[in-house]
C-alpha cells in the first residue's frame, strides 16, 4: 500500500490510540466539533490577520489604542464567520459569552507582550513593526516522508530563526505531543528551506511564550515517528490490526471520545 499523507495531528493520534487513529484517518469517520476547537480556529484566524494592520500612523502614543481596535474588530470578525459551528455546538448564550470573553482576554494577552516586545526594539516603531512581522500560517509539506504541516508563525529577528506555535491550552505544559508536532515543523522547515530552524516555542495564550533550542535530534525523533506509522498503515489497514488503547481518555467527566459508541472500550 502506498504510504499516506500524515500530519502532527494524525501522527499524535496513532501514538494515543490505533483504533482512534482507524476511525478517523482510514474510515475516515467525521469527528465533532467543540468549543474548544472553533474557538482555537477563531484566535489563530485573529492572530493571522493582526498584522495586515495599516501601520502609517503607528507612534508610541497610538500603539496600544490601534492594537487594542485591530484584534476586538478582527476577533469580533471572526468570531461572526464561525457562527454556524458556534451555534451547532448547542451551548447557552452564557455559556457562549463566557468563551468569547475569555478568548478575547487571551488575545489581550498576546497583545501586550508582543506590544513589550515592538518597544524593546531600537528601530522606530513602524520599522520594528515589520521586523517582527513573522510567516503566518505556512503549510509546509515533504514528499520524501509523506508528512505535513501548517505552522502558526515563523519569526526571524536579528537572523535567528524561531517556529511558534499558539495554543489556547489550559495548562502551559509542553507536552510530548507538543514536542512532536514541533519536531515535525523543524524536519518540514529543513526539507523547505535547507536549514534547521533556531528555536521552536510555543506560546500558551494564557500565559506567554516558551521557546526552546533545537538540536538535529529533533528531526531524527521526528523521522523516527513518521517511519513508525509509514510502516504500520503501509502493512495493514484491517481494523484488528489497529488496537484499542482504553484509558480514561475514553470517557471522562464531561466528554468522550468522538469514537466512543462504536468503539465500546469497556
Ligand atoms: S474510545 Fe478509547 S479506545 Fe476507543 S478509539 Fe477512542 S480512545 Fe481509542
Amino acid at each position: 500500500m502506498a504510504s499516506r499523507l500524515q500530519s502532527p495531528s494524525s501522527i499524535n493520534t496513532f501514538k494515543h490510540c490505533k483504533r482512534k487513529y482507524y476511525y478517523q484517518y482510514i474510515e475516515k469517520r467525521p469527528t465533532s466539533k467543540s468549543i474548544h476547537t472553533v474557538r482555537g480556529n477563531i484566535v489563530h484566524s485573529t492572530l493571522e490577520h493582526f498584522f495586515d494592520i495599516n501601520i502609517d500612523k503607528l507612534s508610541q502614543d497610538t500603539v496600544d489604542r490601534m492594537f487594542t481596535m485591530q484584534l476586538q474588530q478582527e476577533f469580533i470578525k471572526q468570531w461572526q464567520s464561525y457562527d454556524n459551528d458556534l451555534r451547532s455546538l448547542d451551548m447557552t448564550n452564557d455559556q457562549l459569552k463566557f468563551y468569547f470573553e475569555e478568548s478575547l482576554m487571551m488575545i489581550m494577552n498576546w497583545q501586550k507582550q508582543f506590544v513589550a516586545r515592538l518597544r524593546a526594539k531600537v528601530s522606530p516603531l513602524p520599522l520594528a513593526f515589520k521586523e517582527l512581522t513573522p510567516q503566518r500560517e505556512l503549510e509546509l509539506k515533504s514528499e520524501t516522508h509523506q508528512v505535513r504541516g501548517f505552522i502558526d508563525a515563523i519569526e526571524t529577528e536579528n537572523g535567528n530563526v524561531t517556529i511558534v506555535d499558539y495554543k489556547t491550552n489550559k495548562r502551559s505544559d509542553i507536552k510530548d505531543s507538543i514536542k512532536l508536532q514541533l519536531s515535525i515543523y523543524c524536519l518540514l522547515y529543513q526539507e523547505e528551506f535547507g536549514n534547521l530552524p533556531d528555536n521552536v516555542a510555543v506560546f500558551f495564550l494564557r500565559d506567554k511564550q516558551y521557546t526552546l533550542p533545537v538540536h538535529k535530534d529533533n528531526v531524527k525523533d521526528a523521522m523516527f515517528e513518521i517511519e513508525q506509522i509509514h510502516m504500520h498503515t503501509k502493512m495493514t489497514e484491517k481494523m484488528s490490526d489497529y488496537e484499542k488503547n482504553v484509558t480514561p481518555l475514553c470517557k471522562w467527566k464531561t466528554g468522550q471520545c468522538d469514537f466512543y459508541d462504536i468503539c465500546k472500550p469497556f
